[in-house]
This record gives structure tokens, C-alpha cells and sequence, in this order.
């Protein structure tokens, strides 16, 4: 049975899917949001752990959406606040001397002058390789077929970008963007603990370790975010990151878009080669002039799309994408502050991290690659209700940590890992805030197959697709996908897994929808 029949439907109401439709409503399409899960936001949700404690299930900092998405969606009036602007970054240490990141200078009781100086260096030439290459990461991936003059100007435009930079920051940029994170920081620094503070920049939601290949890449497009992000450096959006979603759910309603929940896309219709609408789990079809899928391309196009619609070079490329995350997710509701060495209680609502060592985030990596566990873990954490008490009942906090690196494990044993992983990343903090362990009032761990299952992404990973040269610019996922368009006309694609990656941005969003109204490819 059709349902209903709209201009647009949207399969996914993640963040980037909500500013697609955004969007599109307001250029005066007909929008449906369809999203399987009873909530929107995707893996930018907040989600109830224990009664009255309320955590970032996905995400749990703001940093990478620009300024001008925010105001151009005036998500400001449409409930978008932030409880916390420019945190502070702690790199905590078990001895208590801690290092601490703050606009742009780095101190610590063990960080020499040498090491202030190399870090005000190393900041000046990273931020100016990240805004070579902003353009790149802000804009749609350019058009490699050159088929026309504009084409060409788009390329030729990508190169003038880079010879700007002057001679020896060019090949200075070329230089570095080819080696790993290891080897650069490395060149610059002495402090063991510096450096791997710094590394974490790198590899918080990738598939690898400092000395892997394509780091600095990854680096970069960090440092991007906060360039573009209008100064709010690293954000908490009050009520969590679910509440972001909110005010991106209510720019596309107020727009004229739907958004329906709890309604999972069996499958994307297509009809004579060209996508005509989505039926739903419970039967039902809607019909639309295009479709764009927010899910990520395994899902989107293994599972939701006809393979006879597809040719096997374009689904073994699909199937060949690296797509399994190792970033987990810690969350905890504690009975009252805890403790951090080295950090004062008026400074918990800094960011803090655990990686003693650019060796020991190596160790911590090492394993996950035999589809192991970490014996000890490198991690991001953050206490929001440090900032925003409407988190919490009173005197408690929720703690939420981005822990590294976990296998995807779809083993018979994987409840048993779990519960001894959790084990083991609690003793680790114990050593790093004394008591701790005593303060948890409710505890859970998100492996990447439970973040899977619970944000609907094909092997749970952050960019969905591992952000990689291979899958960079117009190769993000696949060369066919990579400005939307799909090899099925009238589909597109919005989500993580596009160029130009993950993170809450929102351009991957903006940028398809930019797509979908030029009807473009
Ligand atoms: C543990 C973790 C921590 C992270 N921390 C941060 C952070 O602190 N800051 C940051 O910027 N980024 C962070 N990220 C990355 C960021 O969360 C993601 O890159 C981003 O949320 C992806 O958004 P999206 O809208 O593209 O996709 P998603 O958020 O994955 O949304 C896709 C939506 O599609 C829906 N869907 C899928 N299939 C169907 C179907 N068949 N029918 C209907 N709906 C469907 C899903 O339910 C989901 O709602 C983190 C990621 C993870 C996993």
C-alpha cells in the first residue's frame, strides 16, 4: 500500500540526514524523515543510563560543525545551547602531572620551554596545512571526469590552494601528509606525554595507531573542525548531544519537513533504474521523486538496494570498505566527583585523556588487529555534568569516555570479553582517580558491535567508513559515490561514509542536499 508520496524521503534521521532535510524543506521540497530507531540524532543522541542520569550515547563533544550551518538553520532559536564552550584539554598522568591544553599553549610541570616553543610551532604550521586543505574538507568533493571548464577550474582551484601555502610550506605539507603522526611529533617534541596528547587529535574514532599511515591526514581534518566552528573550540550542547539533534530536528520541521521515528526502511524502490520511494519494515511504501539514505553505504547499499540494480564491481568495492570500528564507549553515573590526579575539581569539566605514551597507544592498538583486547586503553573522557547539572540528580555526575581500541568482536564470547574489559578499564582509572571505583552507580560499555546495533551502523564505526587516502575526497566511500549521486539515479547518499567524513558536521548533509536540488551528479 502507498502511503504517502513526497519530493524527498531521507532514509536515516542522524544528524546529517536532519540537515539534509532541513535543507531541502527550505527550498521548498516536500521532506520525509523515516528513522528506524524510536529516537532521532543517530549516534549524536542523549539517552537515559539510570533514572534521572543522562548521557551522550554517541558523540559527546561539539567541535566540527560550522558556524554558518548553525546560524544559517538558526538552531539558537530553535533550543540549540551550549553549557560549555573551549574546554580545556588534560592529558592526565597516574603520578599526578598532568599537561594542560589551553587556547592554543600547552603548560605542565614537566613540559620544558623547549617543548612550549616546538608546541607553538607545531600548532602555527598544522593549523595552516588544516585551512589549506578547509576548503577541500568544507566544500563538495570536486569532479574528477574534467569535462568541462568548470570541472577543470575546480581542480586547477584544489592545486592553486596547496601552491599557496609558498614554496617551502608546500612541500613541507607534502612531506608531512605522506608520514605518520609518530614520526612528525616525534621531529618536534621531547615530552613523551605531550606527544601522545597530541596523537589522540589523531586517532580517536580510526582504525589505527600513531605510526600508522594517513595520521596527519586525520589530524588535519580535526583541526579543520575547529577552525570552522566559529571559535566554540570543543562544546557540550546542553541536555548532551541528543539536544543538538533537537534543534536540527526542529529547523527541518518548522521548514515543512516529517519526521517519522520507529520506522525502519526495508528497502529502496526502484523502478526502471531510478529510485522511486522506500517500503517500510511494517509493509508500507511511500512514494518520492528521489531518495537519499543516511545510512551508511554497506547498509544502504548491500542491504536496502536490489543488487540487480548494481554492477559487482561497484558492490565489491562496497563490501571491500573498511567499516569496523575499534573506538568503544564508556559511560558511567557516579555518586559524586571523582577525584583525577592532578586535576583540581574546578577543572573536571576539562577534557581529559588517558595516553601516557605514543608506545603505549601503540600497545593499546596492537592487539585489536589480531581481533584482541587491550590490556590497558587510551581514552577520551568527559564528565559533562560538570557543566550542565541538568544531567544528573543532584551531587551525582555521568561519566563518558571514548575508550580505544576495541576488535569488533562477533565471537560466542563476546559478553564475557565485555564484562572483563569493563573490569579492566575501571582498575585503570582507579589508578588515575583514586575511589572511583567506589562512586559507580551504574556502568556500561559499548563495544564497536554494540554501537552496531545500537546506532544502526554497518561494524559500529565513528566515520562509518574508515577516513583513509583510499576513501579521501573524491574516493570517499567509493570514486561513484563520492558527491552523492549513486549509479542509481534519483539516489543519493548523505551520510558519514560521503565525503568529506564523520564527526557531528553536518556537511556531508548540507552538501547533498546542495546535490539532490541541482539534481546533479
Ligand atoms: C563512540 C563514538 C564517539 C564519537 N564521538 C564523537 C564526538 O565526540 N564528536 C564528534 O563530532 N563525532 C563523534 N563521533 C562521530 C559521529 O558521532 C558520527 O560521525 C556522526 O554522528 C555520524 O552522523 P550521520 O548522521 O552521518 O550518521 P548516523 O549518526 O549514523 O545516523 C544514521 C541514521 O540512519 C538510521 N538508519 C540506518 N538504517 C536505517 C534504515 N534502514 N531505516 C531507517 N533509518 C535507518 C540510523 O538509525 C541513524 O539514526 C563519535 C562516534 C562514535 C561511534
Amino acid at each position: 500500500m502507498t502511503s504517502q508520496q513526497k519530493d524527498i524521503v531521507i532514509v536515516g534521521g542522524g544528524h546529517n540526514g536532519l540537515v539534509c532535510a532541513a535543507y531541502l524543506a527550505r527550498a521548498g521540497r516536500s521532506v520525509l524523515v523515516v528513522e528506524a530507531a524510536a529516537e532521532i540524532g543517530g549516534a549524536a543522541r542523549t539517552r537515559e543510563l539510570a533514572p534521572g542520569a543522562r548521557v551522550s550515547s554517541g558523540a559527546h563533544l561539539l567541535h566540527a560543525m560550522p558556524d554558518d550551518l548553525i546560524n544559517d538553520l538558526n538552531l539558537t532559536a530553535h533550543g540549540l545551547k551550549l553549557s560549555s564552550v573551549r574546554l580545556n584539554t588534560v592529558s592526565l598522568n597516574n603520578t599526578g602531572s598532568s599537561i594542560v591544553f589551553a587556547d592554543n599553549t600547552v603548560s605542565g610541570a614537566e613540559v620544558t620551554a623547549k617543548d612550549k616553543a616546538a608546541f607553538a610551532r607545531f600548532d602555527k604550521d598544522m593549523n595552516r596545512f588544516a585551512k589549506a586543505l578547509r576548503p577541500v574538507f568544507d566544500k563538495l568533493a570536486p569532479d574528477v571526469s574534467i569535462e568541462t571548464w568548470g570541472q577543470r577550474l575546480e581542480l586547477l582551484g584544489l592545486g592553486w590552494t596547496l601552491r599557496k601555502l609558498g614554496r617551502y610550506h608546500m612541500r613541507e605539507f607534502l612531506r608531512v601528509i605522506g608520514i605518520n603522526f609518530y614520526d612528525l611529533l616525534d621531529e618536534y617534541f621531547d615530552n613523551a606525554q605531550l606527544k601522545a596528547a597530541i596523537a589522540m587529535d589523531a586517532l580517536l574514532g580510526s582504525e589505527w595507531g600513531a605510526r600508522s599511515m594517513g595520521s596527519v591526514l586525520t589530524y588535519l581534518y580535526r583541526l579543520a573542525g575547529y577552525q570552522r566552528n566559529g571559535g566554540m573550540g570543543l562544546a557540550l550542547p546542553e541536555g548532551g548531544m541528543g539536544a543538538l539533534s533537537h534543534a536540527l530536528a526542529k529547523a527541518a520541521e518548522a521548514a515543512g519537513a516529517e519526521i517519522r521515528t520507529g520506522a525502519r526502511v526495508k528497502r529502496i524502490l526502484i523502478d526502471d533504474d531510478r529510485a522511486t520511494g522506500v517500503e517500510l519494515e511494517n509493509g508500507e511504501r511511500i512514494a518520492a521523486g528521489c531518495v537519499v539514505s543516511n545510512a551508511d553505504p554497506k547498509q544502504t547499499f548491500l542491504k536496502l538496494v536490489n543488487p540487480d540494480h548494481l554492477d559487482t564491481g561497484f558492490i565489491r568495492r562496497i563490501r571491500n570498505l573498511r567499516s569496523k570500528g575499534k573506538a568503544a564507549k564508556l559511560h558511567l553515573v557516579l555518586s559524586g566527583a571523582p577525584a583525577f590526579k592532578g586535576v583540581e575539581a574546578a577543572n573536571l569539566g576539562s577534557r581529559m585523556l588517558i595516553a601516557p605514551t605514543m608506545d603505549e597507544i601503540e600497545l593499546a592498538f596492537n592487539p585489536c588487529k589480531y581481533k584482541r583486547y587491550p590490556t590497558a586503553s587510551v581514552m577520551e573522557i568527559i564528565i559533562a555534568s560538570a557543566h550542565d547539572s541538568s544531567l544528573v540528580s543532584s551531587g551525582q555526575h555521568v561519566l563518558s569516555a571514548v575508550v580505544q581500541y576495541l576488535p569488533y568482536d562477533d565471537t560466542p564470547e563476546e559478553d564475557a570479553n565485555r564484562t572483563a574489559f569493563l573490569e579492566t578499564v575501571l582498575d585503570q582509572l582507579e589508578q588515575y582517580a583514586p575511589g572511583i571505583r567506589a562512586q559507580v552507580m551504574a556502568a556500561e560499555l559499548l563495544t564497536p558491535r554494540d554501537i552496531e546495533r545500537q546506532f544502526g551502523i554497518s561494524g559500529g564505526h565513528w566515520h562509518h567508513v574508515e577516513l583513509a587516502f583510499e576513501t579521501f575526497l573524491f574516493n570517499r566511500p567509493v570514486p561513484a559515490l563520492a558527491r552523492h549521486c549513486s549509479p542509481i539515479s534519483g539516489l543519493y547518499v548523505c551520510g558519514a561514509g560521503c565525503h568529506p567524513g564523520g564527526n557531528v558536521t553536518g556537511i556531508a548533509g548540507r552538501n547533498a542536499a546542495q546535490q539532490v536540488l541541482r539534481g546533479g551528479h
